[in-house]
Parts: structure tokens; sequence; C-alpha cells
């Protein structure tokens, strides 16, 4: 686990296999997906370096319902009461009432591509048996004049496509976008880093996540902070336009 402090109140963890972003604010602590099940010494690792502990957790917003996001947000929620948002659509797959996630027949039909068996294999332990789990607590982002009312105040961003209801979270102040799988910056399964959209096999609706981009490169930001490879220093225009030709 790397830990990169973004600004004063927001770092971002990178793990080989997903990250996860912590707010720190005078206002509370909120975290920004959680990882994989299997990540929970990492995540308590993360929460420590930041001096905090899981029990300090105000909310954790989730960018999207898979396995690699929702970990951590799902023990938290059992063992510390901790209380789980995503975007409006995403409640639904957040509660497992549907699963829009890569499983083995996906896996099998793309292993000819390069890194796909080693992640399926490096992954499944992670997964501790439960690849399906479930929110059943979670609810949707509580809308407080257009901003997500937790500490921090990101605003919600939809963007579609990944998953039916995945979002990005803005923090205006902070000059930062977590943004979830909408756009990476790197993959076990990619041999390149920079901006970047995931494989195929990833997605809910690849079409709906190349036109949903349009959003991200609206928004006025210095850094982004995607699910996996690196935190990307540049405008979101510009990932954005490196993403689309990549
Ligand atoms: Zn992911």
């Amino acid at each position: 686990m790397h830990l990169q402090q973004i600004t004063s109140r927001l770092h971002f963890a990178r793990t080989k296999h997903a990250n996860w972003t912590i707010y720190r604010g005078p206002d509370g602590l909120v975290l920004l997906d959680s990882g994989y099940l299997g990540q929970r010494a990492e995540l308590e690792e993360s929460l420590g370096r930041v001096g905090r502990s899981p029990g300090d957790v105000d909310a954790v917003l989730v960018t999207h319902a898979h396995a690699d996001h929702l970990g951590g947000a799902s023990w938290l929620a059992d063992e510390y009461g901790v209380p789980v948002f995503g975007g409006e659509r995403e409640v639904p797959h957040l509660r497992r009432e549907f699963l829009e996630q890569v499983g083995p027949p996906d896996v099998l039909r793309n292993a000819f591509r390069p890194g796909v068996l080693a992640w399926a294999v490096e992954i499944l332990p992670l997964l501790r048996g439960q690849p399906g789990l479930a929110v059943p607590s979670a609810r949707a982002v509580p809308d407080c004049g257009g901003r997500v009312d937790v500490p921090g105040r990101p605003a919600a961003v939809a963007a579609s496509g990944h998953t039916t209801g995945s979002t990005m979270f803005h923090f205006e102040g902070e000059g930062a976008v977590v943004v979830g799988d909408a756009l990476v910056t790197g993959h076990r399964t990619s041999r390149r880093s920079g901006p970047q959209l995931l494989l195929p096999m990833f997605h809910a609706d690849t079409e709906t996540a190349r036109r949903s981009l349009v959003h991200l490169a609206a928004l006025d930001a210095e850094v982004l902070l995607p699910g996996h490879g690196q935190s990307w220093a540049g405008k979101p225009a510009d990932a954005v336009a490196r993403a689309l030709v990549a």
C-alpha cells in the first residue's frame, strides 16, 4: 500500500489491485472506495497512517459496486455501523438486487489477452469467496444543495457505463476528482500507464462509459484519483482526450 498525500485533506491509497481515497478534514473522515474484502489490513494501515482507525470513519462513498471497491465498505458497515452511500442508480447494485460484474465466463473469453489470467489468479484470494458481496444498508448519497452531505461535501457526478450507476466525486475545494473506474491510469490487464479505459469485459456498457467521460471533461480540477493506477496531475479534459484515443 502506497499512501500519497494529494492535499492537506485528501490522501490517495494505491495498492497493486485497487485504490481508495481518504478525506480527513476538521468536519470528519470519509473513505471513497475501499478495496477488496481481503485488503482489510491495507485499509486499516492507510487509516492508521492518517492518524485514524476504522471506528472513526463517518461515511463511505462508493463509486460503484464492484468487489474491488466495496470490500472495506462491507465490513465497516457490518462491524462499525458506518453508513455506505452510492449514486442513486447504483444503490440496487450495492444491495445486489442485480450484479454487473465480470465473471468467470468473461475471464475465460478474454484469457488470450496479456495479463488477464494472471490478474484473475491474483485477485481470487482477495475476494474471500464473496465475489458478489452486498451492502444491504447502502443508501443514495444524501444531497445538500447539489453536494453530498458528508464531510468534505464533494459533488456527485454521474458516470454511467462502467456500471449503470457509476459515480465520480468532485472535491472542488481540493481541486480533485475521485473517478473510480470511469477512467483509470493503469491496471494489471493493461501494459500501458496513463489515462485509459479498462478492457471492455469490465464495463456494463463500454459505449456509454466512453460517452460519460464528457461529464468528467467538464470538471475543473488539477488531479484525478482513479480506482486503478497512479494519481494523474492535470486537467480532466486532457485526461479524457488521452483516454479516448488510447
Ligand atoms: Zn475497479
